[in-house]
């Protein structure tokens, strides 16, 4: 007898088939993945989160391991006001919450934004996971050309209801948006009233420059003690030192905190009172400040070393930008016809795994671009893994 069982909803529907190969890549045995955004696993600083571990709970057990305020608990966000008031940028306990993850925050946004069908400016190619948390909800997507000559964010913004940008180092692009184009889209938040999304998980990962003000800071009034502005800022732990925290910071106007608090009770309660508890430890004692120098080191000369292995092998069919910063290099087919959907299924076949562009389109047609992670692999193996990208695409091209 045929088993009776309710549908999946509509939106689980629309899931594409890049994701599937994905799956089917973990499974190949020797399979060398540049496809993932993963941070080295060496820099995890494991021996010093054990201790903080250790101590955090035998000192706080009702903290560390019972439930928590939903906002997070009022040291850690004060902790998190500390560090991230500078300049005119005045920050109080009021204008963060504690989140389980960058993705969390994206989530959280989606649920207090985002009606059927609103509209939503989005920089263009756009991160995967942010698309992915708001599909349930249909938005509508403007595409937005940061980096184009005409970019005019006026015409974009206007009837939105957040505009969204990585504005360090893009996932998947790696391009850094400039000061002035920071500036020209808080403004225009402020005209238009649209919320101002500034997801920024790369913001330390800056290898040749000193860091571009956030758009958190450049919306920043100096006579207020309290953030009113309208960019709700996105921090995480998972690239400072490590992902499995789960641990990440939304930094906002009160109004905004208390509405994301509100969607956070019906999502998880409370972030991990345990990573919580090693975060601020983590903090007072200067641990992401002791670890970061080897972090940027091993993170510039893979860059350095992909960069070059590309150069070597990869010119015939790709351009590039070298990035100077973030954790991934986008390359851009040379001949208008390769088609990176197909291209992934000839790297799967010879044992390499990239990010092909479709998944980063709004609209899911652009098909001439890959994204190639650069941190998690030693330098033979990002060498040895754009041989075979290389070897696939000459394959394909026969
Ligand atoms: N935003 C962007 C742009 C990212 O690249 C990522 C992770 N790769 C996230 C958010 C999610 O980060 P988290 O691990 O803090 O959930």
């Amino acid at each position: 007898m045929e088993k009776k069982r309710a549908p999946f909803a509509k939106w689980m529907g629309n899931s594409n088939e890049i994701t599937r190969l994905f799956l089917k890549a973990g499974q190949i045995p020797d399979m060398i993945n540049l496809a993932g955004g993963l941070p080295e696993a060496s820099v995890y600083p494991a021996s010093e989160l054990a201790d903080i571990a250790k101590q955090v709970i035998n000192k706080n057990p009702e903290e560390t391991l019972g439930y928590c305020p939903i906002e997070g608990l009022p040291t850690l966000r004060d902790a998190i006001a500390k560090k991230f008031s500078k300049g005119n940028l005045k920050l109080s306990r009021e204008n963060i919450l504690i989140v389980t993850g960058a993705m969390q925050s994206l989530d959280l946004v989606g649920k207090v934004l985002l009606d059927d069908g609103a509209r939503i400016a989005v920089q263009d190619p756009t991160y995967l996971g942010a698309l992915d948390a708001w599909r349930p909800r249909h938005p509508t997507l403007v595409p937005m050309n940061i980096h184009g000559h005409n970019f005019n964010p006026a015409s974009l913004l206007e009837n939105t209801q957040f505009a969204y940008t990585v504005p360090n180092f893009s996932n998947p692009t790696g391009s850094l948006v400039s000061k002035e184009c920071r500036q020209q889209l808080v403004d225009t938040s402020n005209d238009c009233g649209t919320w101002l999304v500034e997801d920024d998980p790369y913001g330390v990962l800056y290898y040749d420059s000193d860091p571009i003000p956030s758009m958190l800071e450049l919306s920043a009034d100096e006579n207020n003690d309290c953030y009113e502005g309208n960019v709700i800022y996105m921090g995480t732990l998972s690239k400072e030192i490590a992902p499995g925290l789960r641990l990440g910071w939304v930094i906002s106007a009160p109004e905004m905190i208390n509405a994301l608090a509100t969607a956070k009770q019906g999502s998880d309660l409370c972030t991990s009172g345990l990573s919580q508890q090693i975060t601020l430890e983590a903090i007072n004692n200067g641990l992401m400040e002791k670890i970061l120098p080897n972090i940027l080191a091993i993170y510039k000369s893979r860059r350095d070393g992909l960069c070059a292995a590309m150069e070597a092998y990869l010119k015939p069919y790709f351009t590039w930008e070298k990035p100077v910063g973030g954790m991934f290099v986008w390359a851009i087919a040379k001949d208008p016809k390769l088609n990176t959907d197909i291209l992934l299924e000839y790297a799967l076949d010879h044992g390499v795994c990239v990010t092909p562009s479709s998944v980063f389109d709004p609209n899911g047609e652009y098909r001439k671009a890959i994204r190639i992670n650069f941190t998690h692999n030693p330098l033979e193996t990002l060498e040895q893994g754009i041989k075979r990208l290389a070897k696939a695409t000459e394959q394909l091209k026969l």
